[in-house]
């Protein structure tokens, strides 16, 4: 009801609670007089980004909570290949009908797809360059590794298959950490793999490291990242760690009294606020909450089109994807069957495995452009009518003032003091959807 009555684009500030209209202000104030209006986005489609999920491991991280299962797959394997090769075919020329798709990345993730035959990286990749309308010449072709995985052969029939971008999921320098993790390499075996791949791939490898870990000292991390950054390459990942809820090492924390403690909040800001320092130190650049580069181009593509709520497909047992299948600045989720061998029978049976569409409300695309957009540390949110609309202004001002958040000439974005606790900072900005109701309720009477 209430979406029917709403104005056209043109008087919607109408309609905006005062507290939106205080952070237009703000925004105004804050833009150039040459600087051309926030615009609306998603008024064409963009190139967008390919996620293949492999969902294998050797073995489950004492840490991890993905959709991940044991490799080799008991029993027969299904013929897998062919059903990623269905299901992005299906994705790229029959999921939104008429839609000519322009790819700007494709991310192999995982699992552990360093795993993977090379026929999967080989006929994805072909099949992608076939239904697609186009590949960007420069698109970003990422494979994520296990140290363990890497030889000489993989590396160059990785690069011979298209990709051009390495993650490698090193974790820790420490080895009692890693066998704590169960990793199945130690730091040694990670440092000659690192180094094993720069060879083939110089200046586009990536290294995923964890920090904040049981009975882990800021001193110890400080020492640890000196040391990273002595072999990194041209992109670093630094995750705090998540103690998510059902893994074996949350379980060992509660149960375990031998286990080294997890470090205090005070401990894990001074080590956030080390990470940030150090790797300034050592010429890298933050530009995302946990993403470091050393320059602009060693910036990841495809993880930075998630945070700039661009669209991205997703493919193979578990994915995820986020397109705009009915039309500019629409979302829909996607999502796909969880289990292998389902997914794969499936997508035998019906030419894809989707278990889900879920059309993403205007205001939960805004929501998530917020979420995201506030974990970029130059660009930051790009405030638009959309956006405008779920924030709290006033909320946005004290942030503003707290040093928190600061204004830049398109929107808002996170002070070094807001990134470290961006997670806090997200909730408070958003505006209560009853009160909007509230208010357009209001006017509207
Ligand atoms: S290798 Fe990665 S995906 Fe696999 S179990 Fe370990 S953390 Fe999880």
């Amino acid at each position: 009801m209430l979406q029917r009555l709403r104005p056209p684009r043109a008087a919607t500030g109408a309609l905006l609670p005062s507290s939106t209209r205080v952070l237009a202000r703000s925004l105004a104030t804050t833009t150039t007089p040459t600087s051309p209006a926030p615009k609306s986005r998603n008024d064409t489609n963009p190139p967008v980004g390919i996620y293949l999920h492999f969902p294998y491991c050797t073995h489950r991280c004492t840490y991890c909570a993905f959709n991940v299962y044991a490799h080799p797959p008991a029993g027969a394997p299904p013929p897998l290949v062919e059903a990623y090769v269905k299901e992005l075919t299906h994705a790229l020329t029959e999921e939104v009908p008429g839609r000519r798709w322009d790819v700007r990345s494709v991310y192999f993730g995982g699992g552990t797809p360093s795993l993977a035959p090379q026929e999967f990286f080989e006929r994805t990749l072909a099949s992608i360059h076939q239904h697609a309308n186009a590949v960007a010449a420069d698109a970003e072709i990422t494979v994520e590794a296990n140290p363990s995985d890497i030889t000489l052969d993989k590396l160059h029939a990785w690069r011979a298959h298209g990709v051009n971008r390495l993650s490698i999921g090193v974790q820790a320098l420490d080895d009692a950490t890693l066998r704590l993790f169960e990793r199945d390499h130690t730091a040694q075996q990670a440092l000659r793999a690192v180094e094993l791949a720069k060879k083939v791939f110089p200046d586009r490898i990536s290294l995923d490291f964890i920090w904040g870990r049981p009975g882990q000292s800021v001193r110890a991390w400080k020492n640890e990242l000196r040391r990273i950054l002595g072999v990194a390459d041209g992109h670093l990942s630094l995750y705090q760690l998540t103690l998510e809820r059902g893994t074996r090492l949350v379980r060992a924390l509660n149960t375990d009294d031998d286990l080294p403690a997890m470090p205090s909040d005070d401990e894990l800001a001074d080590m956030y606020e080390a990470t940030v320092q150090i790797t300034a130190a050592h010429d890298f650049h933050q530009y995302e909450v946990s993403s470091f580069a050393r320059t602009r181009a060693n910036e990841a593509v495809h993880n930075s089109g998630y945070w700039r709520g661009h669209e991205y497909i997703g493919v193979g047992p578990g994915a995820h994807g986020c397109i705009a299948r009915r039309g500019p600045g629409t979302r829909d989720k996607t999502y796909r069957i969880m289990s292998p061998s389902a997914w794969a029978a499936t997508c035998h049976a019906s030419g894809h495995g989707m278990l889900k569409r879920a059309k993403m409300t205007r205001r939960a695309v805004a929501e998530e452009r917020v979420v995201m957009g506030l974990r970029m540390v130059r660009d930051g949110l790009v405030v638009d009518e959309e956006v405008a609309e779920v924030l709290d202004g006033e909320a946005v001002e004290k942030m503003v003032r707290d040093g928190f958040l600061e204004w830049t000439e398109r929107g808002v974005r996170c002070t070094r003091r807001g990134l470290a606790v961006v997670d806090a900072v997200v909730p408070r900005v958003l505006r209560a959807e009853k009160e909007e109701e509230e208010v357009r309720e209001r006017v509207l009477q």
